[in-house]
């Protein structure tokens, strides 16, 4: 059944966007998502959500442009009727030695971390009735750093845990949330369960595993439903007991 709901996702053509656009629109949500570079994946993604009965789309933004972010959020809009969930998603790793930072590096990071998710929220906003959920994926790297070679990484995920506290202040009387799910290692392309730094990474982790795009996809769908309800301004963090 649909729920006559919205969604639009970010860098929902792989990994965790793509487990969280199939869940929505399990759920009943008409989903939107963007890609970078991957079109057929990201349509196949769509064509996987409209065989459900949901509608799906898929949009080529560039997270690192910030006026393809704001029209892609406008289309969804325009294209579903209204938008009642903002995922932002889409990321990538930069990782490497301290020195080895560049500025150009450090600006596009910053761009598709903060200024991306941060524009995203602004042009959602407006489309956005009481009941409305924005709802960030930043990293459990942003409260712990257990190793070297993520400081912009980690910077740039930071900054997330303070936009979603002032997005939930300002949009609060609207009846429109703001959260933040804080992934821990999760078994997609830019994080492989079977990758060089796997076993370490698990070692850190109170379970002893990844988890799969679609454990974070559940957090997402639970504060994109009804019991998100009450939830803003905080910070979900879905890591296997890593920054316990
Ligand atoms: P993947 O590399 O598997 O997928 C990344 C997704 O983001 C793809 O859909 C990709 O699109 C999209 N994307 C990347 N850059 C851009 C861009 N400039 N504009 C638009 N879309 C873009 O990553 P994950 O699924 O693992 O990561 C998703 C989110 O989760 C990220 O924010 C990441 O930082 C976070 N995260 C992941 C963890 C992990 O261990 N996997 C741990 C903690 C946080 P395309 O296919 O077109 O390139």
């Amino acid at each position: 059944m649909g729920t006559g709901k919205t969604a639009l996702v970010t860098g929902g053509s792989r990994g965790i966007g793509a487990a969280t656009a199939r869940r929505l629109a399990r759920d009943g949500f008409d989903v939107a998502l963007t890609y970078a570079g991957s079109k057929d994946r990201a349509h196949a993604v769509a064509e996987e959500i409209a065989q459900t009965g949901r509608r799906g789309l898929a949009l080529q933004a560039d997270s690192a442009d910030p006026d393809a972010v704001r029209d892609a959020v406008d289309r969804t809009a325009a294209e579903f009727g209204g938008l009642d969930v903002l995922v932002n998603n889409a990321g990538i790793f930069p990782n490497g030695p301290l020195e080895g930072v560049t500025v150009e590096e450090i600006d596009r990071t910053l761009g598709i971390h903060v200024r991306a998710p941060f524009v995203a929220a602004q042009a959602a906003a407006g489309h956005m009735g009481a009941g409305g959920r924005i709802i960030t994926i930043g990293s459990n790297l942003a409260e712990h750093v257990p190793m070297k070679g993520v400081v912009l990484y980690s910077a740039s995920k930071s900054a997330l845990i303070g936009m979603v506290r002032g997005l939930a202040r300002d949009l609060g009387d609207r009846g429109i949330t703001a959260n933040l799910v804080n992934p821990g290692p999760t078994d997609t392309d830019m994080n492989p369960a079977d990758g060089e730094s796997a076993d370490t990474l698990r070692g850190f982790s109170a379970l002893g595993r990844y988890s799969l795009p679609e454990d974070i996809a559940a957090a997402v769908a639970h504060l994109a439903g009804e019991g998100g309800r009450n939830i803003t301004g905080t910070v979900l963090t879905v890591d296997a007991g890593t920054n316990i």
